[in-house]
């Protein structure tokens, strides 16, 4: 039976499975549920399983023929602390959680590949499925690579995939160089001398101060930055006195904010840059500042080996509706734990056309389980063809 037959007979397993992962949506290190639902497809369908790396992730590992080669394929299993407002027969259970990103698509998708080739086992070599954590900022790849994952599963090479709204369902995206943003935390908080405030003469105001930086802040990617390389700084936080004494400048001012990049050196340059800016603003209003730079994910940057393998993968399944320049993202992935241990790729799979409008982490996001077949067929081709027979 062709592949596409196959994966058309798994199809109503599949989407039941897809359906009841997002009535039951679970939030990062929380994925009891779900991790016990793929370990047990897992173990099903012959695989060695390795449950419990970064508490909640499971690896299950297919080994077929005397192939050298080792791959690792990875999907997300966490949903996002926030509510589902759409109707639908298999709407969120859990009030206040919902798999508005599609990672119980992804976790389906890499289900359906296993379970085929499994069955199949038209390849000759070493699979590692991991089924990752906590993906939604918690800190799940890093979890898992410090609890062990390349030293447990060496993989010569690891792929990545997400859905993206706007690509038709029989379209991917795979595109070498950068793909997603780091996307690291920065907190700056100026202290002065409360005062007075009709007395601002007696005392160190922090606020105005705070003012001058924020108003100087985007000067960093404006004047600072190289104009050819992409940065963003944004303070998405100031929390300083109260609307009930507004009579009073207060001792203190916290912002915080993110940085966004895709190479190391303008990562490295806004960690340098944000704090020096705080420093000099401070020096400036005689007052007293802390500035703590916290890095949380590298960019996600294709190799170009990795790309060429998933392209000719995506090539093979998608033939001609394969977008080979999409336009990075600023979001960020922790799959640059993973991409960072071996040559990695980070694909785009479409989810059709943005229903209602509603993107990655709207309330009414939905994966369409009509990009099921595609993803599946990704994954196994990617597999067959590296490490072919
Ligand atoms: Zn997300
Ligand atoms: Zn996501």
């Amino acid at each position: 039976m062709p592949l596409q037959d196959l994966i058309q007979a798994d199809l109503p397993f599949l989407r039941n499975l897809r359906q009841d992962l997002h009535a039951h949506p679970e939030l990062g290190f929380e994925e009891e549920r779900t991790s016990g639902i793929v370990a047990s497809l897992l173990e099903e369908a012959g695989f060695q399983v390795h449950r419990g790396l970064g508490k909640t992730g499971v690896v299950g590992t297919l080994q077929v023929g005397n192939g050298m080669r080792t791959i690792g394929l990875r999907a997300d299993m966490d949903a996002l602390a926030m509510p589902e407002h759409a109707e639908r027969p298999y709407q969120s259970k859990f009030p206040g959680k919902m798999h508005a990103c599609g990672h119980d698509g992804h976790t389906t998708l890499l289900l359906g590949a296993a379970r085929y080739l499994a069955r199949i086992r038209k390849f000759s070599g070493t699979v590692h499925f991991i089924f990752q954590p906590a993906e939604e900022g918690r800190g799940g790849a890093k979890k898992m690579v410090e609890d062990g994952l390349f030293d447990l599963f060496p993989c010569n090479a690891v792929y990545g995939l997400h859905n993206m709204p706007g690509l038709a369902v029989n379209e991917m995206a795979v595109t070498a160089g950068p793909q997603l943003a780091s996307s690291d935390s920065w907190f700056v908080t100026f202290m002065g001398v409360g005062t007075h405030g009709a007395k601002p003469h007696l005392g160190k105001d922090p606020i105005t101060a705070s003012g001058h930086f924020l108003a100087a802040l985007q000067t960093i990617v404006g004047r600072v930055v190289n104009p050819l390389q992409p940065a963003v700084v944004s303070a998405c936080s100031v929390q300083a006195g109260d609307q009930r004494a507004l009579n009073v400048i207060p001792d203190m001012v916290e912002i915080g904010g993110t940085a966004r990049a895709y190479s190391a050196e303008v990562r490295d340059q806004l960690e340098a840059e944000i704090g020096r800016l705080a420093k000099g603003i401070a020096a400036m209003f005689d007052i007293n500042v802390s500035y703590e730079f916290r890095r949380r994910i590298p960019p996600v940057i294709n190799h170009a080996d990795a790309t060429v393998r998933a392209l000719k993968a995506a090539q093979a399944v998608c033939s001609s509706k394969v977008v080979t320049n999409f336009e990075p993202s600023t979001a960020g992935d922790d799959f640059a734990f993973f991409s960072e241990a071996a040559p990695g790729a980070y694909v785009w799979l479409g989810n059709g056309p943005a229903m209602n409008g509603a993107l990655h982490h709207n309330a009414a996001y939905d994966f369409n389980d009509e990009a099921i077949p595609t993803g599946v067929a990704f994954w196994v081709a990617l597999i067959e063809q590296e490490l072919s027979a």
